[in-house]
């Protein structure tokens, strides 16, 4: 097998394990690939991945045959340049940089100007007829070799550099003369031998192989073994190094370096974007010493800058580098990015690679390609990162504004907000009537908040992770929130909070950052989306390559008309306890809690009875044509509780009962676990009055709805929190006979279905027997993973972030299913399920049902839709896709 893949010159590309990334790296392949496509690539050669892991398995060690394949590609590379390494007349220089599979950063720097030593320096100035080059390049080798091969401190380097300009009277490395360069490189020589106690190597062959030694290691360096941890890159990958002929952008006014994209990179427009420097080498246009120039004309007049761009500049060498970027887009089918150096006149091209992008970009770049023919729709729908569209159906941070960060929480739902800070939810309430802008701050919030949620532009909890009431409420409403930010810590009697170590009052203005996490003191700007025609098109082709539906979680008619916006196709969870919150709802659910008895609590409910039908009739009708699965009441009780004085006096006066009664009824209510006590379907069991009604209140609106025409509403009444098949049986028949009384009141006879949302380990265990009553499963992996891993989901922000950072868990499981583990339970509950009602319809409903990676999963499992919230169902909508192709 090849341990070197030669490229440029007469090469020969017939090998394909040549442009194989496992092979020849990233950087070896696309050199190649360039090269290949007659792209003027200076010549050069690239050492295998595996070669770098033999040299370290081998306890660093060269191979005898790697030795004489460098030797025989060195010649290859002589031959095609015309020059010789180390000849003293004309010598040839390289440079070695590393290549791994994937590109890692900063893991490794490059050598340049490799074969430099007190004679071929001569040699250099006396043939390039640049004394300054010359002695600029010998100095600048002298400086990375000794960083990155010979790990000495870079910083005696730059000091002695500092004070060499400082000597002179200069500000700039530019107003260096070649008699500066050169006194400086006897000093660079002299810090080299006191540190390293050996001078400088002067043998070109010596400084070829150490510098080959250098990448290999580098592979084993803890940076590198860091970064790999952090990215999921396997130690077993190796790094393949390429060694190149230089080629200079420093020679003077012809010359210059530059790095450029193909498409704008920020925008998508298909316009050449880039910066360029005349007479520098690559890490100058990086570095910031000069001000880079703009590419093209437009660009430059534009910006209103003075220095010429690269077109008017350079027209030949700019006319070539733009045939070259059609090229490689043809080629590579993408957008480049690409480092390309001009000497004397003439371009050559040192990198490619598909080019980073932002979100817009993205979108707009892979519509406008599969437009031009230069890729099909499926590419296009594989191009863009459903993830990435949240920012784009948010406003975000203005990019260029300061910010003055006060701390971070979760990121828990995107979208970045300014506003007055308010301690409650009343509050929030009364100050956005006044048209202010408020950021509702809470320790977690609870349904009683959701008014003020709703009210507000933005909310903040102190506690609670990413399906934490107030992430899963804030993701429904599109407002944004950070969750679970242990910096704040709030002072409800004074009206007062804390945030890291500023203290601020109600009233103070602070902005969030839903994408990032972070709290800021003051306002920063934001930036509007736009929901431009590309976002449209790429969603149709989305809906055409999909199998799952895309429904969503909503049960306010504006986040059921927000979805339906977005494309949902029905709604998969209707949260019914959200309805009971409303201001004139609350004190007859407290009065239902806090019956002494059923007739009490019927008395109760039958004043909440055409409330909820009214929801129920506009949900209906929101949307018409679209199934709707509604839950009948899931929380605990005591989360409808009364908690203050004046709550409770309230309640004494309109029910005539006194606030001791009620205190002692309240307090015969308290759980110790209420996420595991009296909730779900138990309660519908213990008081199935709760659910007549409810039951009631949807038939009711269905019948109501469909005679005003259109098409007649189906109905999906799905019961919570079941564990056992008798539990779904007994208000099966519940739901059944409510349906059958209002069906017989109101003349007319509907379809309907009913269900079980799986969110028990053991309800997934049981499915098969559970099926035999549901007509439907809904995955509610946000308790099935609570329960499964039994982490509180209110609680898990405390802890989980650690644990993430660990490895523990690759990602916070509320947000990402955790697919080995809780994944069983879906997949065997869906299988079971299915064995026994072939045609029972499964879908998911927690939060993972808006997370790429979880629809994924489900697609695989062959589940028929995920239910995301509203500002998911694009997301959902185009994973899906990405799932079935
Ligand atoms: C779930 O548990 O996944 C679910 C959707 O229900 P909720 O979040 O309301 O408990
Ligand atoms: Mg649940």
């Amino acid at each position: 097998m090849k341990t070197v893949y030669n490229f440029g010159g007469d090469a020969d590309y017939s090998d394909p394990r040549q442009k194989d990334k496992t092979v020849t790296g990233g950087k070896g392949a696309n050199l190649a690939e360039m090269a290949g496509i007659g792209l003027p690539v200076p010549p050069g050669f690239t050492i295998t991945t595996e070669e770098s892991l033999s040299y370290l398995t081998r306890g660093e060690a060269f191979s005898d045959k790697l030795r004489a394949d460098v030797a025989a590609s060195l010649a290859h590379v002589e031959r095609a340049v015309g020059k010789r390494f180390g000849d003293p007349e004309d010598p040839l220089l390289v440079s070695v940089r590393s290549g791994a599979r994937v590109s890692m950063p900063g893991m490794m720097d490059t050598v340049l100007n490799l074969g430099l030593n007190d004679v071929t320096v001569e040699g250099l100035a006396a043939n390039s007829g640049h004394s300054r080059f010359a002695w600029d390049s010998y100095r600048r080798f002298i400086q990375m070799y000794s960083d990155v091969v010979l790990e000495l401190d870079h910083g005696l380097f730059e000091e002695a550099l500092e004070i060499a300009k400082e000597d002179r009277g200069y500000f700039t490395d530019v107003e260096m003369e070649a008699d500066d360069w050169q006194k400086l490189v006897g000093q660079f020589k002299t810090i080299v031998e006191q540190e390293r106690g050996e001078p400088f190597p002067q043998d070109v062959h010596e400084q070829l192989w150490g510098a080959i030694a250098a990448v290999f290691e580098s592979w084993e360096s803890d940076r590198a073994k860091v970064y790999r941890r952090l990215n999921s890159i396997p130690a077993g990958w190796g790094t393949a190094v390429n060694v190149q002929a230089m080629v200079f952008g420093n020679m003077g006014e012809t010359s210059a370096t530059g790095v450029a994209f193909t498409r704008d990179p920020s925008t998508g427009e298909r316009t050449y974007y880039g910066e360029w420097l005349v007479n520098a080498q690559g890490e100058d246009v990086v570095a910031g010493i000069r001000t880079p120039q703009y590419l093209t004309k437009a660009r430059r007049e534009a910006a209103g800058a003075d220095l010429p761009s690269m077109e008017e500049a350079m027209p030949e060498a700019y006319g070539e580098l733009a045939r070259v970027f059609d090229l490689l887009e043809t080629h590579y089918r993408d957008m480049q990015d690409i480092e390309f150096t001009v000497q004397q006149g003439k371009l050559w091209m040192l990198q490619t690679r598909s080019g980073k992008r932002t979100a817009k970009a993205a979108l707009k770049m892979a519509v406008d390609m599969a437009d031009e023919g230069l890729i099909d729709q499926e590419t296009a729908i594989l191009r863009v990162d459903p993830m990435a569209l949240d920012q784009l159906l948010h406003p975000t941070l203005d990019p260029d504004a300061e910010r003055d960060v006060l701390g971070k929480g979760l990121p828990a739902s995107p979208g970045a907000a300014s506003g007055k800070i308010v301690l409650d939810a009343d509050t929030a309430e009364l100050w956005s009537n006044r048209d202010e802008s408020v950021i509702l701050v809470r320790v977690e919030t609870s349904p009683e908040d959701i008014h003020g949620m709703h009210a507000a532009k933005g909310i903040l909890t102190a506690r609670g992770g990413m399906t934490s009431h107030a992430a899963v409420v804030a993701r429904g409403m599109g407002r944004p929130c950070v969750s679970g930010a242990s910096a704040v810590s709030i002072k409800l009697d004074e009206r007062t909070l804390r945030i890291g170590d500023r203290e601020f009052k109600e009233g103070d203005i602070i902005t969030l950052d839903g994408a990032t996490g972070e709290i800021m003191a003051g306002q920063v700007p934001t930036i509007e989306p736009e929901l431009a025609g590309d976002f449209g098109v790429l969603m149709d082709w989305a809906d055409k390559h999909r199998r799952m539906g895309v429904r969503t979680n909503a049960e306010t008619p504006d986040d059921c008309r927000t979805a339906r916006g977005f494309g949902a196709e029905g709604i998969g969870l209707c949260r019914t306890e959200h309805m009971f919150f409303d201001a004139g709802r609350i004190s007859a659910v407290r009065a239902m809690i806090l019956a002494d008895d059923e007739s009490g609590r019927r008395a109760a409910l039958h004043r909440l009875l055409p409330e909820q039908r009214g929801d129920f009739a506009e949900i209906f009708r929101t949307m018409t044509g679209l199934p709707c699965t509604i839950r009948l009441l899931d929380p605990p009780l005591h989360e409808f509780m009364p908690t203050r004085d004046e709550e409770f006096e309230e309640l004494s006066e309109s029910l005539s009962v006194g606030v001791d009664h009620l205190k002692r009824r309240a307090a015969e209510l308290h759980e110790f676990n209420p996420m595991l006590g009296h909730r779900g379907c138990r309660l519908g069991i213990t008081f199935p009055e709760i659910y007549e009604m409810q039951a009631r209140a949807i038939f009711e609106a269905a019948c109501e709805v469909t005679a005003e025409g259109g098409d007649p509403v189906v109905p999906e009444v799905m019961i919570p929190l079941v564990a056992t098949r008798r539990e779904l049986e007994i208000l099966r028949e519940l739901v059944d006979r409510v349906a059958e009384e209002v069906f017989t009141e109101q003349g007319r006879t509907l379809d309907y279905l009913v269900g079980t949302m799986i969110e028990l380990p053991r309800a997934a265990l049981m499915a098969g027997e559970i099926a035999q009553e549901a007509r439907f499963f809904s995955f509610g992996t946000n308790d099935l993973t609570q329960t499964a891993l039994g982490v509180s989901r209110d609680d898990a922000g405390r802890f989980l972030a650690p644990y993430v950072d660990k490895g523990i868990y690759a990602k916070d499981p509320f947000v990402s299913l955790d697919i080995d583990g809780v994944g069983q339970l879906v997949e065997l509950a869906a299988e079971r399920g299915r064995a026994t009602t072939p045609d029972i319809k499964l879908g998911i409903c927690g939060e993972h049902g808006g997370d790429p990676e979880s629809i994924a999963f489900c697609e695989k499992v062959g589940l028929d839709y995920v239910s995301a919230s509203p500002y998911r169902v694009p997301i959902a909508r185009l994973a899906a896709a990405q799932a079935a192709l």
